[in-house]
């Protein structure tokens, strides 16, 4: 069955790349930088994890001719092209990618996705970041209790990485699930990576840790270009006009395309208030 896309709007910019282009247009113009997604997961078919990964390059190529002056670039999910198939293909997929990536200057992070695939992902980014480490670049979770050793060694190899809660639901051995647990490692990690990493996006709509990271990088003396926050289309709209008019970097995740129920019901699991907004816009329809 195929929901209306009513239902995701707010969260997600439209269901075709012509849909959203026009939204990154208007992001970019308020001086946000975005990051595009194409929305999908768990791909186990070789010949659609192909046609994915010809979508990103197509996604690229787009973007490269549209973005004028304005800092684009992509997210993308290692398990479309390939990562639950075979380890090798997906290399092989992901070189052909950041390989256009690379010739049209476009940055590729590679989003984090469930506990499973935590390991296989480093391992890929570990690979191909010696060719292409101005291109791209890794997701951790501060949630994950591994995650010191993996802050670490994205710092040894001074890759870029995204920081952020983790939202899938993982189960005690591998999770911390108390919030302030959370927080506690968020904060050491941002710090840890805002000191010895390169160009770390924080990325988070909370308050506590958007002030906790202000409150660092002035203590410690860093540059407000030396790292970016992050936050997701259709949440804290307003406070991200708010960050780039203090003078800080601030990045949209941009999300599109048609399978966007997983994100979409991720988003309605982090915060009751949603599932609110969406019965109140389907009355109003
Ligand atoms: C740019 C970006 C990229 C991400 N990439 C990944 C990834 O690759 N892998 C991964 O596992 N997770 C990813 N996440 C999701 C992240 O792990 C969290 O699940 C999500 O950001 C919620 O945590 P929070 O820190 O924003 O704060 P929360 O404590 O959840 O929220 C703090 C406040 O932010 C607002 N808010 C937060 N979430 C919502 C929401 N859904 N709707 C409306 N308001 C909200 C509310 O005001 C809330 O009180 C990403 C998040 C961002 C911002």
């Amino acid at each position: 069955m195929k929901l209306p896309f009513v239902l995701a709007r707010r969260f997600v910019a439209g269901e075709t790349l012509d849909k959203t282009l026009p939204v990154v247009d208007r992001l970019l113009a308020d001086g946000l930088f975005v990051t595009l997604d194409l929305l999908g997961e768990h791909v186990d078919d070789r010949q659609a994890a192909e046609a994915y990964t010809h979508d990103y390059v197509d996604l690229v190529q787009r973007l490269a001719h549209r973005r004028g002056g304005g800092d684009a670039n992509i997210s993308i999910k290692l398990s479309m092209i390939g990562q639950v198939i075979d380890h090798d293909f997906c290399v092989a997929n992901l070189k052909r990618l950041l390989t256009v990536a690379r010739q049209t200057h476009t940055f590729v992070r590679l989003d984090m996705e469930d506990g499973d695939l935590t390991q296989s992902t480093i391992n890929i980014l570990e690979e191909v970041h010696p060719d292409f480490g101005n291109y791209v670049g890794v997701v951790l979770q501060a949630y994950l209790k591994r995650t010191e050793r993996d802050v670490e060694r994205m710092c040894e190899l001074k890759a870029r990485v995204r920081l952020c809660k983790g939202a899938y639901r993982e189960p005690p051995e591998l999770a911390h699930q108390d919030m302030v647990t959370i927080r506690e490692q968020f904060r050491q990690y941002m710090r840890m990576l805002l000191l010895h990493a390169r160009y770390p996006g924080i990325a988070t709509h909370d308050d506590e840790l958007i002030n906790a990271t202000k409150a660092f990088a002035t203590e410690a003396a860093i540059d407000p270009n030396d790292f970016e926050f992050q936050m997701l289309y259709g949440i804290r709209a307003e406070t991200q006009r708010n960050l780039v008019a203090e003078g800080y970097n601030m990045r949209v995740y941009v999300p599109y395309g048609t399978q966007w129920l997983p994100y979409f019901s991720r988003r309605l699991r982090e915060r009751k208030e949603n599932v609110g907004f969406l019965v109140k816009n389907l009355l109003r329809k």
